[in-house]
C-alpha cells in the first residue's frame, strides 16, 4: 500500500512547494483534512494527493495521472480537466463549483475549489484542487425541494381549500380560554391560501383574501368554533356550517383546522375547507327517498314505524292512539281500464285528500305501497274519534276523481286499531288494523274497528267461543241493573239490564269481550232471548211489588236484522203480562247504520208492540240526527266518552249541548250515559238534558241489590 506521507516527500516536486517539502507539519495538516486535496502541475498531471484522496480512490495510484484518469465517473471529466488547465492559464481561481459523479453508490456531489499556486517568484506553477463531499447536504436539499414541490402541487391540486392563518403576535396558550378566543379573533390574519379558497369565496385572486382577519371568513358560529378549537387542544375536525356564496346561494362547508404551538405560543393555524353542498344535497335527497314514497310524496312505512314506536314509548297513561289502515277497493280495475298513469294520478290526488283530512287533527299520513295507505293518530279524545275520522275519510275517498278529463269513483275499506285498548306495540297495532281492514272489506262495512271477536287468530276468541255455548245452558249468565234517573224530578224511572258472564275458571268477563264473539256465532240469538226473558221477568216482578219502572235492554246488530225478534218480544210481553211501554230496546247507532233500510223495517215492527226504542252510544257512529228522526226512536243516549270529559273538554261540552238542543228540536229525549259526579249531573240539568245514567247515581247491581237500592235509595221512584 502506498503511504501518502512518503509520497509527499518523494514526489512533491513543485518548486514553490519545495520550501515546504520537508515540512512535516504541512503533511499532517493536509492529511488531517476532510477534503480531498489534489495538486496538479502545469501539465495537468497530479503531483500530490492527500490521505483523503487515496481513501476516496480506494488507495489506487494517483500520482502522474490526470483528472480524466482518476475520475472517469465524474460528469464530463474532460471538461473538468480543461477547467483545471484554464485556472492555470488564467491564474484565476474557480471556487465552489458544484460537480456530480456517478459513483457505485449512486449520485455523489462535490464542491470543488480550483486554486492556482505560485512559486516564490509569483509565477503560477500548478493548481490545487480541493474537493469537499457534499453528497449528504445536496441530497437533503434535493429532498426538501422535492417535498416542497410535492406540497405545492398538493395544495394547488387539492379538492379542498387549504389556508393558513398567522397569529401576530403569537398567543400564550396558558391564558384563560375566553381570552385566547378573543385574541385569536383579533390577531388571526389569513397568510396563505390556495386557488380553491379563492373560488369558494368567489373573489378574483388570493390577494383579495390574504391579509383579511379571521372574522371575515363568514362562519356564523365563529366564536363558538374557536372556543371548541382552543378547548380541543387547538384542533377542529369536520366542523359543518352554512355560508352564503357571492350570489346569495346557501353553501354547506366543512372545515378542519390544526394550530401550531411553539414554546407555549399559538403561532399559526393550518386548515382545510371543503364544499360539501352537493354531498349534503345528495344526502338530503337520499334521506328523503328513504323516507318517502316517490309517487305521492307522502312518508313511507319506515317513517310510520319509527313515529309509532316513539309515540307508543312516550305515551301518557290517559293518551289514546289509533292506526287506520286504508285499502282501496277494486283499484286494479282503475289501472286496467284507465291505465297505470291514470292510476298513479288517482293515488297522488288521494294522498293530497288524505293529507288535507288531517288539517285539524294531529296525525301522520303514509303510503304503505300499492293502494294501501295508513294514518296514525297519536292523540285521540276517545276511541270513537278514530272511527268518525275513518268515516269522514271514506266520504272523502268516494268523491269523484278527475283524471285526464275522465271522472272515476273509488271505494275503500278502513281498519282501525286503538291503543291502549287493543294493542300496545307497533306490530300488534299493524296486525290488528289489518285484521279490522280485512273485516271491513269482506263485510263491505267500509270501516271496522278491531275486535278480537273477528280476529281468527285471537286465542282469547277461540277459548271464549267454546265456553259461551255452555254459559247459557249452565246458567253462568246474570243480569245487572243500572238505574236511570229523570233529571227534571231527580227520580228513578227505569233500569238498564246489562249482561254479565261469570265464568267458573276465567272469572268475571266484561260484556264487551264476549258479546262481539256471540254476535259472530249463532249464540247471539239465544243469548239475547235469555236477556229479554229475564229482563221482562224482573220488570214484572218489580211491577208486582208496586215499582212501576221501565226495563231497557240492549240489542245487537244481528238481533235487529233477525225477523224473529219482534215475534219473540210479542210472545214474552204477553207471557209476562208486561205493557210494551215499560220495555225499551237500546240499539247502537252503528247497528242502525250497517243496513239502514232493514233496520228501519225491524224498528217499525218493534215499535208497533208499543216498545220504546233508543239509540245507544250516540255520537260514536256516523248517523245524522235528521236521518234518525225518520226512525221510530224516541230517545238518544249520548255516549259516555263525551259526557265523562265534558267539564274538562270544551269540544265535548259543545257536542253534548248541541246534541241535546238538536234532539229536542226533533222531538227526541236525551239520556246522558257515564255520569260520574254531581258536577256533571248538575251541568246536565243546566243544559236541559232529560235523563241520566251513571256511577254517580248507581252502578249496575245484581237483581236483589238493585231491588234493595230501589227501596232504600234517596232517588225516589218517578210518578207515572
Ligand atoms: P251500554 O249499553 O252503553 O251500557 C253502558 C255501559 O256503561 C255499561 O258497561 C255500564 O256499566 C257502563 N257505565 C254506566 N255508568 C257508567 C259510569 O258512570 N262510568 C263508566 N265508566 N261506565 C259506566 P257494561 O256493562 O260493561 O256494558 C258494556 C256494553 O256491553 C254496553 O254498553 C252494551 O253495549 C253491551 N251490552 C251489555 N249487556 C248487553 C246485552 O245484554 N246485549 C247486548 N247486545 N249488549 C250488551
Ligand atoms: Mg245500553
Ligand atoms: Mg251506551
Amino acid at each position: 500500500m502506498t503511504n501518502p506521507n512518503e509520497m509527499i516527500s518523494s514526489e512533491f516536486t513543485g518548486a514553490a512547494f519545495g520550501a515546504y517539502q520537508t515540512n512535516h507539519a504541512l503533511n499532517v495538516l493536509l492529511n488531517s483534512m476532510r477534503e480531498i486535496v489534489l495538486y496538479f502541475d502545469r501539465w495537468g498531471v497530479i503531483r500530490h494527493a492527500n490521505a483523503r484522496a487515496y481513501e476516496w480512490r480506494k488507495d489506487g495510484q494517483l500520482i502522474g495521472k490526470t483528472f480524466v484518469e482518476i475520475a472517469p465517473c465524474w460528469d464530463d471529466p474532460a471538461e473538468r480537466q480543461r477547467e483545471i488547465m484554464q485556472v492555470y492559464r488564467t491564474r484565476r481561481p474557480q471556487l465552489e463549483s458544484r460537480e456530480r459523479a456517478l459513483e457505485e453508490c449512486g449520485d455523489c456531489w462535490f464542491r470543488v475549489d480550483k486554486i492556482p499556486t505560485t512559486d516564490e517568484c509569483g509565477k503560477v506553477d500548478g493548481v490545487m484542487v480541493v474537493i469537499s463531499d457534499i453528497t449528504q447536504s445536496v441530497r437533503r436539499e434535493l429532498a426538501i425541494k422535492e417535498s416542497e414541490a410535492r406540497y405545492r402541487a398538493y395544495i394547488a391540486n387539492s379538492p379542498d381549500a387549504i389556508w393558513r392563518y398567522d397569529i401576530c403576535p403569537p398567543i400564550n396558550t396558558r391564558l384563560p380560554i375566553e381570552q385566547q378566543v378573543d385574541l385569536i379573533l383579533k390577531r388571526a390574519v389569513l397568510a396563505e391560501c390556495n386557488e380553491k379558497l379563492v373560488r369558494l369565496y368567489g373573489v378574483g385572486s388570493a390577494s383579495h383574501l390574504i391579509g383579511l382577519p379571521i372574522y371575515h371568513n363568514g362562519s356564523p358560529n365563529l366564536s363558538a368554533d374557536i372556543t371548541d378549537f382552543v378547548q380541543n387542544r387547538y384542533r377542529l375536525e369536520d366542523r359543518e356550517y352554512e355560508h352564503l356564496d357571492s350570489s346569495g346561494q346557501v353553501m354547506s362547508l366543512q372545515s378542519s383546522a390544526i394550530g401550531i404551538v411553539e414554546n407555549g405560543f399559538l403561532t399559526r393555524v393550518w386548515g382545510t375547507t371543503r364544499n360539501i353542498t352537493d354531498k349534503c344535497r345528495y344526502l338530503a335527497r337520499m334521506e328523503y327517498l328513504a323516507n318517502h314514497d316517490v309517487l305521492t310524496g307522502l312518508p313511507n312505512r319506515s317513517v310510520l314505524y319509527r313515529t309509532m314506536n316513539k309515540a307508543l314509548k312516550e305515551r301518557g297513561d290517559e293518551q289514546k292512539m289509533a292506526l287506520l289502515l286504508i285499502d282501496l277497493d277494486r283499484f286494479k280495475e282503475i289501472n286496467d281500464t284507465l291505465g297505470h298513469l291514470a292510476g298513479d294520478k288517482v293515488l297522488k290526488q288521494l294522498g293530497q285528500r288524505l293529507q288535507s283530512m288531517l288539517n285539524e287533527t294531529k296525525g301522520l299520513v303514509v303510503r304503505l305501497g300499492g293502494d294501501e295507505f295508513a294514518i296514525f293518530l297519536p292523540n285521540l279524545r276517545n276511541a270513537q274519534q278514530a272511527a268518525i275520522l275513518a268515516h269522514k275519510i271514506l266520504d272523502s275517498i268516494s268523491l269523484v276523481f278527475e283524471v285526464e278529463g275522465l271522472r272515476t269513483e273509488i271505494c275503500a275499506s278502513i281498519g282501525v286499531a286503538i291503543c291502549p285498548d287493543q294493542a300496545q306495540d307497533v306490530s300488534a297495532m299493524m296486525r290488528f288494523a289489518d285484521v279490522a281492514m280485512y273485516r271491513a272489506k269482506t263485510c263491505l262495512q267500509g270501516v271496522a274497528v278491531y275486535d278480537s271477536a273477528f280476529d281468527p287468530h285471537s286465542p282469547k276468541r277461540l277459548e271464549l267461543m267454546g265456553a259461551l255455548g255452555r254459559s247459557i245452558r249452565e246458567n253462568q249468565l246474570i243480569l245487572h241493573f243500572q238505574p236511570k234517573i229523570q233529571l227534571s224530578s231527580n227520580k228513578v224511572y227505569g233500569f238498564e239490564a246489562l249482561l254479565r258472564w261469570n265464568h267458573p275458571e276465567l272469572g268475571f268477563i266484561p260484556p264487551n269481550d264476549f258479546i262481539p264473539i256471540a254476535e259472530h256465532s249463532n249464540l247471539i240469538y239465544p243469548m239475547t232471548l235469555w236477556v229479554l226473558e229475564n229482563g221482562i221477568r224482573h220488570c214484572k216482578q218489580w211491577l208486582q211489588q208496586g215499582f212501576h219502572i221501565s226495563m231497557a235492554m240492549n240489542l245487537s246488530a244481528r238481533n235487529l236484522l233477525d225477523d224473529r225478534i219482534a215475534l219473540d218480544l210479542k210472545r214474552l210481553l204477553r207471557e209476562y203480562e208486561v205493557p210494551g211501554h215499560l220495555v225499551e230496546l237500546e240499539i247502537t247507532e252503528s247497528t242502525i247504520m250497517s243496513d239502514p233500510s232493514r233496520a228501519e223495517a225491524a224498528l217499525a215492527r218493534i215499535h208497533r208492540l208499543g216498545v220504546k226504542l233508543s239509540v245507544d252510544d250516540f255520537g260514536t257512529g256516523y248517523s245524522s240526527l235528521a236521518y234518525l228522526k225518520r226512525l221510530p226512536v224516541q230517545t238518544l243516549k249520548i255516549d259516555s266518552s263525551f259526557v265523562r270529559s265534558m267539564l274538562n273538554d270544551e269540544q265535548d261540552e259543545i257536542i253534548v249541548n248541541s246534541t241535546i238542543n238538536l234532539a229536542h228540536n226533533l222531538g227526541l229525549r236525551v239520556v246522558a250515559e257515564g255520569v260520574e259526579s254531581s258536577a256533571i249531573y248538575q251541568k246536565l240539568v243546566d243544559l236541559g238534558c232529560d235523563e241520566a245514567q251513571g256511577f254517580y247515581m248507581g252502578r249496575p247491581l245484581p237483581a236483589p241489590e238493585a231491588e234493595r237500592w230501589l227501596k232504600e235509595s234517596i232517588w225516589g221512584l218517578c210518578e207515572t
